[in-house]
């Protein structure tokens, strides 16, 4: 399961009552991204609520892909949102804070913390194979950045 699918709404069930629509808890659901955060209903939230959908809207829904909002860029920039929060050397607890600021969303910090720790397996992997492949410019780019996420 990929860690977007484990990212939720908060206020959700306010929020949806504002919306007067129904749509799942996780943010990256197919509803949820059509109905509130593409949807016509934004006007209807509160000042709160809408600003933060819109910046959610603006930084990971801004591509033009004829499938979108359904097109994967949305969790692929998302996920490189969190890369950059532990890059900056926050930890689960303060990331699941941070997206709550900047988004209202929130996530399980055990769950922050398993993909973070898949994402340095990930750059170990993909370190041996450029080790292997005689690349050592590639191996020390991804030993700078496994680094940043180790912190
Ligand atoms: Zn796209």
């Amino acid at each position: 399961m990929a860690v977007t699918d484990r990212i939720y709404v908060e206020n959700h069930r306010r929020l949806a009552a504002q919306l007067e629509a129904s749509f799942p808890k996780s943010a990256f659901a197919g509803a949820t991204l059509d109905v509130l955060f593409t949807g016509d209903g934004i006007a209807k939230l509160d000042d709160a609520a809408r600003d933060r959908v819109l910046s959610f809207a603006e930084d990971f829904l801004d591509c033009d892909c004829q499938a979108h909002p359904h097109c994967g860029h949305p969790e692929e920039k998302f996920v490189g949102y969190l890369l950059a929060l532990r890059a900056r050397g926050l930890g689960p607890e303060a990331i699941v804070d941070v997206m709550g600021d900047d988004y209202m969303l929130y996530a399980y910090p055990g769950d922050v913390l398993s993909f973070l720790d898949d994402a340095v397996r990930t750059l170990e992997a993909a370190e041996r194979l450029a080790a292997v492949e005689d690349r050592a410019d590639r191996r020390a780019e991804i030993r700078r950045y496994r680094q940043d996420l180790i912190g």
